[in-house]
């Protein structure tokens, strides 16, 4: 699979990961070096940005092979017209070990149009590294 050539990455492109802010980088810079180059998200918030890079890209392989196996669906069905309107992060924070494993917390809005309906997702998503590899377990909710 090739990437589009992207200015500016899906996720917003930020050097700095966190507010959107810094030097902005261009696809390939960015979440592509995870999503085609194989290299390893450094922890989770990289890897939070980079799945939300392939949600956009509706890369299912890369999406699959970053969810924690006990969680991990056999398939993605991607929203037919999806068009990603931006991901804003809130909040990323080291959450100890468990189970001889690091885990993170990442929180974010992600913001996306589908068939002409804006929808705003704000969830609280669960990460564990696993043998140097950062995986996605699950998500709470915080939509009120
Ligand atoms: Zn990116």
């Amino acid at each position: 699979m090739t990437l589009p050539a992207l200015n500016v990455c899906p996720c917003g492109g930020a050097s700095t990961a966190m507010k959107g802010k810094g030097v902005v980088l261009a696809l390939a810079d960015c979440c592509g070096r995870f999503i085609e180059q194989g290299q390893l998200p450094p922890d989770a918030l990289y890897l939070m940005r980079s799945r939300y890079t392939a949600f956009v890209l509706e890369n299912e392989a890369y999406l699959l092979r970053t969810w924690q196996a006990a969680f991990r669906p056999s398939s993605l069905a991607f929203e037919a017209g999806a068009k990603w309107l931006g991901l804003e992060i809130k909040d990323f924070v080291q959450t100890g070990v468990k189970e001889g494993h690091q885990t993170a917390e990442v929180e974010f809005v992600a913001r996306v149009r589908v068939a002409g309906k804006a929808n705003r997702l704000h969830e609280r998503s669960l990460f564990v590294c696993e043998e140097g590899q950062w995986q996605y377990t699950t998500a709470v909710n915080m939509a009120s």
